[in-house]
Formats: structure tokens, C-alpha cells, sequence
């Protein structure tokens, strides 16, 4: 028995074989190498053997029956970058007639020019307001509850 013999027998082996002929027994307990390798492959083996979560026919029902406990998922957006959010688009609106530009533009065309921008800034002010109040509807209302502590 070689080396090469004994490896290509570890190869073939099935997975639920434990027994082995006398002669890979032998070469096994003398060659510190194969029976090294002999040993990963059993380990494997009994790692295939394992039953696996995934594989279980109930796993959906399982999963199913847990669901109502797992946390819902958690809001990407912090409250407060909402707010500061709103908050710059205010700023904006405040300080967008000051700017020079502005200053020309309504010298030339007028009311004409100031009624457009103010109307698309109160709708786009608007619109954001209504995003804020339904993605933090939630947490708002766990805010205003009466007895809130925090
Ligand atoms: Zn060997």
C-alpha cells in the first residue's frame, strides 16, 4: 500500500462507510500524512451528514411561526434628519430672496418671477411635509401619546 493508492481510496469512499480494509488500516496508522487526510475526509463527511437548517421540509412553516416575534425593520432615516432636512428647505425659502441673483431676475421680469418660485417652493415645502408626517407616522404617534416620557 502507497500513498497514492490510499488517497485515491480516501476519494472513493462513500459517506456513510466507516469500516475500511485491513491493509488502509494499516498504512493509515503508520503515515502520520493520509491518516491526516483520512481524517479531514471523514470530518467532512460527518459535516454533510449534519442535517441541515435549510434543508428541513417544514423550514417555511417554521420561519412562518416566528415571523410575528422578529423586530420590525428599523426606519433608514433618523427623525431628526427629517427635521433638519425641513429645516433647510425653510432656510432656503427664507434666504433665497436675498441673494443677488434673485434681486435681478425680479428686476427684470417682476411678479412674474417671484410668484413662480414662491409657489414651487411652497408645494415642494408641502409635498415634503406630507413625506415627513407618512414615513415617521409612527413614531409620531408614539410621540404624541399623552404620558410619553421622553
Ligand atoms: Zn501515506
Amino acid at each position: 500500500m502507497n500513498c497514492e493508492r490510499f488517497l485515491n481510496y480516501v476519494d472513493s469512499l462513500e459517506p456513510a462507510e466507516t469500516s475500511m480494509p485491513a491493509a488502509m488500516a494499516e498504512h493509515a496508522a503508520a503515515c502520520p500524512s493520509c491518516a491526516d487526510a483520512l481524517a479531514t475526509m471523514r470530518r467532512s463527511m460527518a459535516l454533510l451528514r449534519t442535517p441541515s437548517t435549510f434543508a428541513r421540509a417544514d423550514i417555511v412553516s417554521r420561519v412562518g411561526a416566528l415571523l410575528p416575534f422578529v423586530q420590525a425593520p428599523r426606519r433608514t432615516v433618523a427623525m431628526r434628519n427629517w427635521v433638519l432636512v425641513g429645516l433647510l428647505i425653510m432656510l432656503g425659502m427664507v434666504f433665497l430672496p436675498l441673494l443677488s441673483d434673485f434681486d435681478a431676475l425680479t428686476a427684470v421680469y417682476g411678479s412674474s418671477f417671484t410668484l413662480p418660485v414662491a409657489l414651487v417652493l411652497g408645494l415642494v415645502l408641502s409635498v415634503y411635509a406630507v413625506a415627513f408626517v407618512f414615513s415617521n407616522a409612527s413614531e409620531l404617534a408614539r410621540r404624541l401619546r399623552p404620558g410619553h416620557a421622553r
